[in-house]
């Protein structure tokens, strides 16, 4: 058995910031992470920062190109970054048949240089290899190739147990693995948290796309029965290669088939005249309602293991930098430091942040027809502020639609009723069929 001041279960973003930041406040550290290979990504990530305009979790960040480093100026930290970024000068999304709303002026932010940017993309296989070099500067032990299977709560702290039979103990174990968290749900985490569907995503690298602007994140909604949306993200590490992806919350639906006519047959297909694949992706996702209280005894939270969907690298971070603070105090005066992380957490996420706009955003295009989401896009003639949050994006969006009114009751007046059904339905209504269809992991 081995002992610490601070086990950490999980070597993504969260993890790696907690091991970075608490080996340097002199606790003794250890990291488990299932993968052989930490900085290896191999599941679907858009990897754009959020963000770099506008502000995400009271924060907006900043990218140091000179001196390599990511700064989070309102909570007061940095984190290396020495690999490559792309700017991007606006957020288009994008009807079937054409039309176009952008968060962000394209050619006003282009004409700003980065000043103008919504934000870049970065590459978070070096990201991760940044903080892990920092992490073991500092002397943490880094366990790869480790799958926790248990953990528990002891009367010293938490105890977790690997599938090839490894204790660790300590003092404080923070649960960082991700999404689907394992450890959250032997600890009873999920009970209290309310299922809303699978989201699976699937997509591909692909090079040598006939984009209008290579500089540009586009969603564009296709015209499948299940709402989906197909994403296309510069790419950090190569100008020739963009990240694209699609995601729908129906697994049973043709999904692969959806993408193939959608880079076939739509009005869109020209973009992919050239395309070469450089590497498949995909991601299986849950969207749960968030963790209320992110501290249980010894264990501690923090990233994607208690967000309603992902927590972006950002949140990952940031939240992993609030735990190890409030940890680090907690071992000198005791448990009650941990209430200022949870408070934290509860003021600046789970209690300000409306996930049910977003899961009713996503059903939009299931009751707007191709016709009426040009209709609305072509209506929205001034560029929406730059933004990459994701909770904000729908408030900006309902906000456009409601400006339009006027002219939907004179023009399209059903359009008005569709809109007010996804407003306005029972949210277990409109997605009854996607909890249905979805994996719980409760
Ligand atoms: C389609 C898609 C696109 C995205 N795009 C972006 C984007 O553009 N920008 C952005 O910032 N974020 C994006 N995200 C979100 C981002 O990937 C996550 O929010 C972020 O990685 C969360 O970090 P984390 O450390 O909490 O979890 P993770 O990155 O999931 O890390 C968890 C780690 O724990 C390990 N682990 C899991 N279980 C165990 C176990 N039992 N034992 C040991 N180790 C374990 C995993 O192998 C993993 O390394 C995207 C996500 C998806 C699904």
């Amino acid at each position: 058995m081995k002992r610490y001041d601070l086990v950490i279960i999980g070597a993504g973003p969260a993890g790696l910031m907690a091991a970075k930041t608490a080996s340097e406040y002199g606790l003794s550290v250890a990291v488990l992470e299932r993968k052989k290979d930490i900085c290896k990504i191999t599941r679907a990530c858009g990897m754009m920062i959020v963000s770099l305009s506008g502000t995400y979790l009271g924060e907006r960040v900043i990218l140091n190109a000179e001196q390599k480093r990511l700064c989070f100026p309102a909570y007061g930290f940095s984190i290396p970054y020495d690999g490559p970024y792309r700017n991007f000068y606006s957020w288009q999304l994008l009807s079937y048949n054409g039309e176009i709303v952008q968060l962000g002026d394209y050619k006003t932010n282009k004409s700003k240089g980065e000043a103008g940017r919504v934000s870049a993309t970065y590459d978070k296989s070096t990201l991760l290899r940044c903080l892990l070099r920092e992490a073991k500067a500092n002397s943490t032990d880094v366990f790869s190739g480790k799958t926790v299977v248990d953990a528990r709560q002891t009367n010293e702290g938490g105890r977790v147990i690997t599938s090839d039979g490894d204790i660790f103990e300590g003092r404080y174990v923070i649960a960082a693995d991700g999404r689907i968290s394992r450890t959250a749900k032997a600890l009873g985490l999920n009970k209290e948290r309310k299922f809303y569907g699978t989201v699976i995503s699937v997509g591909a690298y692909l090079a040598d796309l006939d984009l209008p602007a290579d500089d540009v994140f586009y969603s564009i909604f296709m015209a499948e029965k299940t709402p989906m949306r197909f994403y296309i993200i510069p790419k950090a590490t190569d100008k020739r290669v963009y990240s694209t992806s699609t995601a729908t919350m129906d697994p049973y639906s043709d999904y692969l088939g959806a993408l193939n006519r959608f880079m076939t047959q739509s009005r869109y297909a020209h973009w992919f005249r050239n395309a070469k694949k450089v590497e498949s992706r995909a991601v299986v996702g849950n969207m749960i309602s968030p963790v209320m209280n992110p501290v249980k005894g010894n264990f501690v939270f923090v990233g994607d293991t208690i967000w309603f969907q992902e927590s972006e690298m950002t949140g990952a971070v940031i939240s992993a930098w609030k735990a190890v603070g409030a940890i680090t105090v907690a071992l000198k005066e005791g448990k009650e430091a941990l209430n200022e992380y949870t408070s934290w957490w509860q003021k600046t996420y789970a209690n300000k942040y409306d996930f049910t706009q977003m899961v009713r955003g996503s059903t939009m295009n299931a009751f707007l027809n191709t016709e009426d989401m040009d209709f609305l896009f072509k209506h929205i003639e001034e560029a929406l502020p730059s933004c990459l949050d994701p909770y904000e994006v729908s408030n900006h969006i309902g906000g456009a639609f409601a400006k339009l009114l006027p002219i939907m009751q004179k023009e399209r007046p059903e359009i008005i009723a569709k809109l007010t059904k996804v407003r306005t339905s029972p949210l277990s209504k409109l997605i009854s069929a996607n909890i249905r269809k979805g994996f719980p992991n409760n």
